[in-house]
């Protein structure tokens, strides 16, 4: 289907690059700049009801909603936890749920977004893997969980955006590509390519392919250098090994500034012995690097625990000692779900559940509560 049969049927305003509505207008007999004007309303300001579009005449706001698909993702649950961030749980048209969450700082606010319903790379020490895969997210899907961590920041606006919520950002690469050129686009969202990250647990064709496109930040789910034990929690890493990852990271056109971000959950007697981390030394040689150690969030049904304080303290000192820095990172809002699929795993669950059960369930969760 073309790209005019899609506009033809309805299609979701959210998912329209300039080109897209230039070509809107151009069917339309309406000037080219009405493309520019409809971009902006929606990318620049973030408002998404064309009655408010004050600039175009009332027959073209008209034939903006009876033509397109308006609709932003329906905020299922707005959790705000201790440490002031926030997690959403969003429901797609066709009623999957996914998550953001957004983290404030003092002086900056990062988005986490999600790529996908689900995810397909079986990651053993991820929730959102344990879901399976449901399906890619829209450009105008991921786009519009930028739009509403705007609404709700009201004055501020999103400053950074990582892709690191559910799903692999590069196992849906075209949606993500092009959701992330109107994020840099200065008539879109206007942001840095240095703000926007992607993370991903190192497909390797993609991300040579990421470096050519659109050269944003990038941030690669490690967690160990042991190519065995990679293999064995990452599943990707017995298609593409560490040896072959090292070389399109070599070549990856990272910001000088900042190099690219290994995130390590640090777990209790898998990847935190100084061993570990003498490897993890060995695989950056020649990277600029940083490495994020972040002791794993629990969720229910795994086992693994988090490393203890000490032992994570002797794995940053050897790395800092050799001029890595690698700060250490808790996973925000663990009293909300924080941790990335946990609160869509939860939810997915109950939808999935007799609603008795689901009544059960949490009364259970309640008393624990209480007695805490
Ligand atoms: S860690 Fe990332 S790539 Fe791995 S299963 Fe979870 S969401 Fe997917």
């Amino acid at each position: 289907m073309d790209k005019l049969q899609i506009l033809a049927k309805k299609a979701y305003a959210l998912d329209c690059s300039l080109p897209d509505w230039e070509q809107w207008c151009q069917e339309q007999s309406l000037p080219k700049f009405t493309a520019g004007q409809i971009y902006q309303w929606i990318f620049q300001k973030g408002i998404v009801d064309p009655n408010a579009f004050t600039n175009l005449s009332q027959p073209i706001r008209s034939q903006l909603i009876s033509s397109f698909d308006w609709t932003l993702p329906h905020v299922d649950a707005h959790l705000i936890s201790k440490d002031t961030s926030e997690k959403y749980l969003l429901k797609t048209a066709d009623g999957l749920l996914f998550e953001m969450v957004l983290m404030p700082y003092e002086n900056r606010s990062t988005l986490c977004i999600s790529s996908q319903v689900g995810c397909k790379m079986g990651c053993t020490f991820c929730q959102t893997g344990k879901m399976g895969f449901k399906r890619n997210l829209s450009s105008g899907e991921i786009l519009s969980q930028l739009i509403l961590a705007n609404q709700n920041l009201k004055e501020e606006k999103v400053s950074n955006i990582v892709f690191m919520g559910m799903g692999e950002p590069l196992d849906n690469y075209d949606e993500v590509v092009k959701a992330c050129s109107i994020m840099i686009d200065p008539k879109g969202f206007g942001l840095s390519t240095a703000r926007v990250t992607i993370s991903t647990s190192g497909l390797v064709p993609e991300i040579r392919k990421l470096g050519r496109d659109l050269p944003v930040r990038l941030a690669i789910s490690l967690h160990t250098a042991d190519d065995a034990k990679r293999s064995a929690m990452m599943p990707i890493n017995r298609t593409y090994s560490l040896e072959i990852l090292k070389e399109a990271l070599l070549e990856y056109p990272a910001p000088k500034r900042y190099g690219i971000t290994f995130e390590y959950v640090m777990i209790e007697g898998a990847n935190d012995s100084i061993q570990d981390a003498k490897k993890l030394v060995r695989f950056l040689h020649g990277l600029k690097a940083k490495v994020n150690l972040i002791p794993i969030n629990h969720f229910p049904g795994v086992e693994m625990k988090a490393s203890d304080a000490e032992r994570i303290r002797q794995f940053q000192t050897y790395l800092t000692e050799r001029s890595i820095p690698a700060p250490v990172r808790y996973s925000r809002g663990q009293d909300i779900s924080g941790g990335c699929g946990q609160l869509a795993a939860k939810h997915q669950d109950e939808l999935d559940l007799d609603p008795r059960e689901v009544s059960r369930r949490r009364r259970a969760e309640n008393k624990k509560e209480i007695k805490k």
